[in-house]
């Protein structure tokens, strides 16, 4: 086999007429006439066809092969103009199986639709072969790709945040990892950088981000799972306007790069109250008809949103966190709006308290949310005690927040958008999955690999961690 400096891709070819290349790929398609075994070979840039005289007849479909071939020009009754690809051909004077491919479980061509979900899964490595989900995938990349340059010129730094830590609270439950070495104790994975990013702000980063991995222990959904990837940032020294208009650029300038259309180049700012009335729900489709089908991006911001609300008893994260029988809307760590302050710190008219939180929509689904933060120790305190949690439980859990809120930390605000969404309305599909490549499926299990599983008794000895028989074998 050659290596990288020798090969010549797919697509390259179109400028190498006339020369010898060597070109590496899957078999895509394989077409016998006697004599002569015409395939298309397939590359990341391409396929083209390539035609072998007396050979390559034993090929198999989606096997890896290298060939060495001379570059032909079709003749001119022979092209086809719908393919790319479609003035040349390679004509072949050597091969090599690099690996050879048995019958594929499931097919690679066509948009794959029509394969169950968990067959589909089981086989992603096949499935994301398939064009639209290969370009999902690259789509996806470059978008992230535009965020980065954006962010890099105006000077944010990215920032790694821990992966084992302590529950954050963003209204789900967490998923917990058992210490060895600290019986009986436990981690939790992220449900978002939140607390993290907040404290890299008091130690003077001013401008953080991350494509930051986050992991929550919610009720699935047919298009949820429990891990997702959201673009996370702080900023110090800002007001709401300000985030609000460095993620509006930041968006405009990567969907621009990856070929999106916008309906608003300024997106317009909604009340949550007049969301409610207009739509009946705080993320909606501004579209018209005409603008659905040609694929636009409407994005809007929902703004004014309540603090607090009554804890939904079916909620077992609201039933948690709301010790008093309110419980946040969006985020604890929020500020009030200022008008609101006072009130928030006497607890009074809970719910009327607005939180300077605000809302991304695009296209009818929630594209992201964050808010300018309390920084004040007191007010976070006081968004704890509304929701009842006694002074011991609030140092317990947010205490370490409390102590760097004594120390010199600025105010500063954030947002977090939802990155799998996001590629899933550019790459125009309906469903996270398809924009994500190796996603669980809809009952909670691993694509490819079989998770979860049971683990060995030694692995959870040395965890201190007896699994409980439930309740049903217990009555055998
Ligand atoms: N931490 C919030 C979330 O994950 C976003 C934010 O307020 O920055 O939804």
């Amino acid at each position: 086999m050659h290596g990288i400096t020798d090969r010549t891709l797919v697509l390259e070819t179109l400028e190498k007429i006339g020369e010898e290349v060597i070109l590496q790929g899957w078999v895509e398609t394989k077409r016998d006439h006697g004599k002569l075994t015409f395939i298309d070979l397939r590359d990341r840039s391409g396929s083209v066809q390539c035609v072998g005289f007396q050979m390559m007849g034993e090929l198999t479909t989606e096997s890896v092969i290298e060939i060495k071939g001379l570059v032909k020009a079709r003749p001119e009754r022979m092209i086809n103009s719908d393919q790319k690809m479609g003035a040349v051909e390679i004509e072949v004077t050597e091969y090599e199986v690099l690996n050879k491919a048995k019958e594929l479980p499931i097919p690679v061509s066509g948009d794959g639709k029509e394969i169950h979900e968990e067959v589909r899964l089981k086989y992603r490595y096949l499935d994301l072969r398939r064009p639209r989900m290969n370009m999902a995938l690259r789509k996806r990349s470059q978008f992230i790709q535009a965020l980065r340059e954006y962010l890099f010129k105006e000077d944010f730094v990215e920032v790694e945040t821990p992966m084992l830590t302590k529950s954050t609270k963003e209204g789900a439950r967490d998923f917990i990892v058992p210490s060895r070495f600290q019986e009986g104790k436990f981690y939790a994975l992220p449900q978002s950088p939140q607390q993290y990013k907040q404290l890299l702000m008091t130690a003077g980063i001013e401008r953080y981000f991350q494509v930051a991995r986050c992991i929550r222990d919610e009720d699935l959904r047919a298009d949820r799972g429990f891990e997702f990837t959201q673009l996370d940032l702080e900023m110090s020294f800002v007001t709401q306007e300000d985030v609000m208009n460095t993620v509006e650029a930041m968006v405009k300038h990567a969907v621009s790069e990856v070929g999106g259309v916008l309906k608003d180049q300024s997106f317009p700012v909604f009340n949550y109250k007049d969301a409610i009335e207009k739509y009946g729900a705080d993320k909606f489709d501004i579209r018209t008809e005409e603008e659905k089908e040609a694929g636009v991006l409407a994005f809007a911001w929902v703004v004014s949103f309540p603090f607090f609300k009554k804890v939904d008893s079916t909620d077992a994260a609201e039933v948690l966190d709301g010790k008093s029988g309110w419980t946040f809307t969006h985020n604890p760590f929020s500020t009030p709006i200022a008008e609101h302050v006072e009130q928030h710190l006497k607890g009074e008219n809970i719910g009327d308290i607005v939180t300077a939180q605000y809302d991304l929509v695009c296209n009818g689904y929630e594209a992201g949310g964050g808010s300018i933060r309390a920084h004040n120790p007191e007010v976070l305190k006081s968004t704890f005690k509304i929701m009842g949690y006694t002074d011991e439980e609030i140092q317990d859990g947010v205490g370490h927040m409390l102590e760097a809120f004594e120390v010199g930390t600025p105010p500063h605000g954030g947002i977090a958008l939802g990155l799998d969404r996001l590629a899933m309305i550019l790459a125009n599909e309906t469903s996270l999955k398809e924009a994500i490549a190796f996603p669980m499926t809809s009952s909670g299990r691993t694509a490819v690999m079989d998770a979860p599983s049971p683990v060995s008794a030694e692995q959870l000895k040395e965890l201190h961690i007896a699994v409980a028989a439930s309740p049903k074998k217990k009555a055998k």
